[in-house]
């Protein structure tokens, strides 16, 4: 079941918590909304699911209006961060909860049961006590509880936050995996950029209340559309730089970084003037010796090996930081605090921004 927000906009106390969210989820798609604390992921969670209800615009399951559907009419299976399962239960009651309400009998309540517990490998302990088990196998009862009474829409609000590290990463595989077994449309909440990349088809990147943008993990990482998505999934150096000389009839332009440096690239569309060239930790060669005119000389601020990689703070100069990132090779030095080094940015992997950083004026460049 596609899932469609028109001009969706919800507001606490006069404040806008979302702004216009417009945009479509496809049936079977797994769809995160990511974006920092208090960006509104929970706000629009909630509303898809019917516990708020937008001042604004339209939200349909398929090609039903749902404004105003109460949330108990809106076949949804929802996770929670704190499992929210019953202690005094056992796994199997747990889990058998949403079909007793829905008067389903006994026999096809044990048959679903059953076959929701298999998919979360539990079935061996489903007369356990809950209160006896792990946080990990207890968000296992909690998906199996949401999936037994076969919702269209499955929900998740960050279900991973209370498990450890290690714990969170087998997780999220297998909840991807369940998902496309079942084939369930899902939306999922995390304010984790990593999980996100790893679990879902798209990704919606939200920041106050707005979406900023959508688009395959891919897409966001590779192709950020402005400064906000940019700095929040991974990180990225953003250099000052100047666009002159825009031709019209090639789209071509020059590119100054100060203090010397000029490049050649092609614009989107018309520009000149004031422009933020972005480029990550991983796209900045750095090396102990100049190998080519025109690099960035610096100083090593701090270094932090890894395991298979290094990251370095590097000062290029009135206090501008560079942040780099380097695997790992047997090449590779390792440089020290206050040592001197050379810095060389993979051109073809930056990104330009108009000065506030708002829009994408151009991918990639060329040296001059
Ligand atoms: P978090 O990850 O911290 O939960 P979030 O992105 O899910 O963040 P929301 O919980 O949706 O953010 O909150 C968005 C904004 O709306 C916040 O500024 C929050 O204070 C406000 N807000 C959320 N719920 C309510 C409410 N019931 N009443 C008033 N304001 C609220």
């Amino acid at each position: 079941m596609n899932i469609t927000f028109e001009r969706v906009s919800k507001y606490f106390d006069r404040a806008k918590t979302l702004q216009d969210v417009d945009f479509q989820i496809e049936d079977g798609e797994f769809f995160t909304l990511l974006g920092p604390s208090g960006c509104g992921k929970t706000t629009l969670l909630r509303t898809i699911a019917g516990f708020y209800k937008q001042e604004e615009g339209n939200i349909y399951f398929g090609d039903r209006l749902m404004n105003g559907v109460p949330a108990h009419r809106r076949n949804i299976g929802m996770v929670f961060q704190n499992y929210a399962i019953f202690p005094h239960m056992s796994v199997f009651d747990n889990v058998a909860y949403g079909l007793k309400a829905r008067r389903v009998n006994k026999a096809e309540t044990e048959r679903r049961v059953m076959e929701a517990l298999e998919l979360v490998e539990l079935a061996h302990l489903r007369g356990r006590s809950p209160s006896e088990m792990s946080g990990g196998q207890q968000q296992r009862i909690a998906l199996a509880r949401a999936v037994v009474i076969r919702p269209a829409l499955l929900l998740m609000d960050e279900p991973l936050s209370n498990l450890d590290a290690k714990l969170r990463i087998k997780m999220r595989s297998d909840i991807r995996a369940l998902q496309q077994e079942l084939g369930i449309t899902t939306i999922y909440v995390t304010h984790d950029q990593e999980e996100a990349l790893a679990v879902s088809d798209r990704i919606a990147v939200m920041h106050g209340g707005v979406v900023q943008q959508i688009g395959s993990p891919q897409d966001i990482y590779m192709y950020p559309e402005n400064r906000i998505v940019a700095n929040f999934i991974g990180t990225s150096n953003f250099l000052e730089a100047e666009v002159s000389g825009y031709d019209a009839a090639t789209g071509g332009a020059l590119l100054r970084l100060p203090p010397d440096q000029a490049f050649r690239l092609t614009l989107a569309k018309a520009y000149e003037g004031k422009a933020l060239l972005s480029i990550r930790p991983e796209n900045v060669n750095i090396s102990g010796e100049l190998t080519r005119d025109g690099q960035f000389r610096g100083q090593v601020q701090q270094g932090s090996f890894l395991g298979g990689k290094v990251h370095y703070t590097v000062h290029i100069g009135n206090g501008r930081m560079i942040e780099v990132e380097r695997h790992l090779t047997e090449r590779h030095e390792l440089f020290k605090a206050h040592q001197g080094v050379y810095l060389d940015f993979q051109l073809e992997r930056a990104i330009l921004y108009d000065a506030k950083g708002e829009e994408v004026l151009g991918h990639g460049s060329t040296r001059a």
